[in-house]
Order: C-alpha cells, then sequence, then structure tokens
C-alpha cells in the first residue's frame, strides 16, 4: 500500500482539542470547517504553524554548513493564508513541508501549532493534509473509492462522503472516471486523485501540495491552479503549495516565500518580491528577465560604478564593513538615455512587447527592456537608472 502523509488511521490517543489547539472553538464535527470543495462557510478548525528556529540535516555528524538542508527557519503561517513556498530544486521545500507535516523531525528547533508543540507529535495528529510531487494512489481501487478512502477512514457518514467525493470529482473532472479503476488511468488522471484526496477531508489544518502538478499536461496545469485558487478563496482554508516555478507560486498566492539554500530569504506578496527584493536572489529569481546585479563602491557615502556615481533609494546610515557590495535595478527600471552610464550594446532581442536590451557596463553586463518605437543606437550609448528602484545590497542582502 503506498505511503500518505495524511493519516489512514483514527490517531490511538487524541489530543483533546482544549489543549491540542488543533480543533478550536468547537468540539463538534458539524462545527468543523467543511470539506475543501463544499461550499459551507468556514468552520473552525485552525491553526497558526509557527516553525521556531528549525535547522535540519541528513548527514551525521554534519561537517559543514553545507550539510545542513535547513539553516535556521523562523516562519509563522497565519490561519486561511494562500502560501506559496518558492525555490530552485535541492533549497530544502520537500524537508520543510516534511516537518510541518511530522514526516521528517528537525535536528533542532521547534513546530507549534497555535501555542502547542507539535515537535513530537506523529503526522497523524496534526491533521495535515499532503499532495506529493507524484501520484499516490490505490491501483486496485476505483476512482471513487480512492477519493472516499480518507473519509471511510475517519467514520465521516456514507451520503456525506457520496456529496463530498461527487463535489471534489465534478470540480477536478474526473465525474466519468468514478466509476473505473485507478491503474487504468493516466499519470494526469492519477495525480488528480492524489489532490481530490488532499481536498476531501474537513478535518485538516493546513493542506501542503509538493510541487503538485509536475506530472500534469501544461494546458491542464493552469487550469487545475486556478482551480485550487477558487477553492482557497471559497474556503479560506490553510494552503501551502510548493513549486520552483515563479509564475505559479506568484499566480496561486498571497504570500510567497523564498527559499534559497536552505534560508528563507523573503517572505512577501507578489508585488513585495517583484518592487523590493531583499536579497539579490529574489530579485535575480523572480522577474523576467531577474534583476540586474552590478558590482559597486562606496566613495563619500554615495555609491559608484567605476567613475559613475548611482543614485539609490537606500544609502547606508554608516559605511557597510568589508562586506561585498552590489548594486540592484531591474530591467524594468533601466532607460536608455542621453547621458548617464556609458554603455555598449550586446544584443536585442524580442520579446514581444518590448524588446531586451543586453550591454556592457564597465566589466559587467545589464539589461534594459526597451519599448516599441524607442530606437536603440548601435554600439555606444547611455543608460540611466530610476532612482526610486536602485537599490545597495551587501553580501546580498539589501541594505536597510
Ligand atoms: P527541494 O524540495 O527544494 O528540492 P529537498 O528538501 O528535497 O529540496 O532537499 C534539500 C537538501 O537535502 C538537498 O541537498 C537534498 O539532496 C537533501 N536531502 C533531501 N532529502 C534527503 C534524504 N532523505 N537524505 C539525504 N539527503 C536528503
Ligand atoms: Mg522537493
Amino acid at each position: 500500500m503506498p505511503t500518505e502523509g495524511w493519516s489512514h488511521h483514527e490517531p490511538p490517543v487524541s489530543l483533546s482539542p482544549r489543549n491540542s489547539g488543533l480543533v478550536s472553538r468547537s468540539d463538534s464535527r458539524s462545527g468543523e470547517r467543511g470539506p475543501v470543495a463544499a461550499s459551507e462557510p468556514p468552520g473552525v478548525l485552525m491553526a497558526t504553524i509557527t516553525l521556531e528556529n528549525v535547522r535540519h540535516t541528513y548527514v551525521a555528524p554534519p561537517r559543514g554548513p553545507e550539510d545542513w538542508a535547513l539553516k535556521g527557519i523562523d516562519l509563522v503561517w497565519s490561519d486561511g493564508g494562500a502560501y506559496a513556498l518558492l525555490g530552485p530544486s535541492g533549497c530544502g521545500k520537500t524537508t520543510l513541508l516534511n516537518i510541518i507535516s511530522g514526516l521528517v523531525r528537525p535536528t533542532e528547533g521547534r513546530v507549534l501549532f497555535d501555542d502547542v508543540d507539535l515537535t513530537d507529535v506523529p503526522t497523524d495528529q496534526r491533521h495535515i493534509a499532503q499532495v506529493f510531487q507524484f501520484p499516490v494512489v490505490y491501483d486496485t481501487m476505483t476512482v471513487y473509492a480512492n477519493l472516499a478512502f480518507p473519509l471511510r477512514n475517519r467514520g465521516v457518514p456514507p451520503a456525506e462522503i457520496e456529496r463530498t467525493v461527487r463535489d471534489i470529482a465534478s470540480m477536478l473532472d474526473l465525474e466519468t472516471e468514478l466509476d473505473r479503476r485507478a491503474a487504468r488511468l493516466t499519470a494526469d488522471a492519477k495525480q488528480k486523485i492524489s489532490l481530490g484526496r488532499g481536498l476531501v477531508r474537513s478535518d485538516v489544518n493546513v493542506i501542503m501540495f509538493d510541487e503538485p502538478l509536475t506530472v500534469i499536461d501544461p494546458h491542464v496545469k493552469w487550469q487545475l491552479r486556478s482551480k485550487l485558487r477558487e477553492l482557497h478563496q471559497r474556503t479560506r482554508r490553510t494552503m501551502i503549495y510548493v513549486t520552483h516555478d515563479q509564475t505559479e507560486a506568484l499566480t496561486f498566492a498571497d504570500k510567497v516565500v523564498v527559499m534559497h539554500e536552505g534560508r528563507v530569504v523573503q517572505v512577501g506578496s507578489p508585488v513585495e518580491l517583484f518592487e523590493r527584493p531583499r536579497h539579490t536572489f529574489v530579485g535575480h529569481f523572480i522577474g523576467s528577465p531577474g534583476m540586474n546585479v552590478l558590482p559597486c563602491r562606496l566613495q563619500n557615502g554615495a555609491a559608484h560604478i567605476g567613475a559613475e556615481r548611482v543614485e539609490i533609494e537606500n544609502p547606508p546610515g554608516r559605511p557597510p564593513d568589508g562586506q561585498r557590495l552590489v548594486i540592484g535595478v531591474r530591467p524594468e527600471f533601466v532607460t536608455l538615455a542621453q547621458e548617464g552610464l556609458p554603455v555598449s550594446i550586446v544584443r536585442v532581442s524580442d520579446a514581444g512587447r518590448y524588446r531586451i536590451v543586453e550591454a556592457r557596463l564597465g566589466e559587467s553586463r545589464i539589461k534594459l527592456l526597451a519599448e516599441d518605437g524607442v530606437s536603440i543606437p548601435a554600439g555606444g550609448a547611455f543608460v540611466r537608472f530610476n532612482p526610486a528602484h536602485t537599490r545597495l545590497y551587501a553580501d546580498d542582502r539589501l541594505v536597510e
């Protein structure tokens, strides 16, 4: 039988609602938050999830920083939030999810649901649904039985199971497949079942999706992601959506948690991440093309690239000491001008609504976007940066 991140069984010892903080405000089933697909108003199962100084290593004993998959995470996930956890492969996203769900015990630090320390509480007592990157289905069962499984396990009345399963199936376009054996289905359909099983339960604090659309056909991807988004808006259940794809993250989430090499480098709305990256990685990873990162130096408190002074939005209160200094400016905020920083144009490529101009600025390369109608000189030119969007970073962190 495949393993799942959510419980197959009722917990042997149920945490009492009063002291667990898992089921608050009401003890009655009818008071719980409805299944995601049902249209009941939000109920009461809820928790703020806090990760307190969480570090994790798979290596014993760890020799250096590179052996830590998570290097010190402090994060609060508010109840009802739509979060994306965004970062490149290997940055620690799955490890973080597994620590929240209890599949992995952190080497150091604590996991709290509301004020209750659950660090050592098993997965099946955390009331979490986790959907994995690859489908987890019971091949010998029908689609209906697969979807009903988490509910039957919890003794949900048959009529309610029927209603919930049909509701979820219709949302995922699986209605016509309900009587088929899961083994016969395509990878797409199997992953929809996995998603469905994450969505049917009413007794969860949070639904976590770990790159759930990896195996899904590109044109269905967009549709499923919009459905998850819509479901979140309807139910206000906490969702954490893991992805390495910035478009997925930015379209799904209200708040994006950006990870890089085992650390959280910024938590912000899509607009904040675009407008004010707090780490050069965020600037570079989000946006297309990403933020320009240009080595600079300070002279009498002013930033300079080569001999040219550059006005910045965040002049440092006191000079950063021995740190690597760069200026970050997005291509959207660089323009060709009659005077300014001297560049030589290397390449121009058409990106539809605008052109991407690549130029050499001293030792660095810089990109800017030129709208239709802007004439682009061949060879030598000047560029200007919009000072409100030009910032100084010391050792990759925004100077604040
Ligand atoms: P992501 O989900 O962002 O791709 P992971 O959390 O899977 O990242 O991995 C983070 C780091 O931990 C990587 O260096 C990975 O190789 C390592 N890692 C993950 N799982 C294990 C494991 N079970 N055993 C050893 N190393 C692991
Ligand atoms: Mg992963």
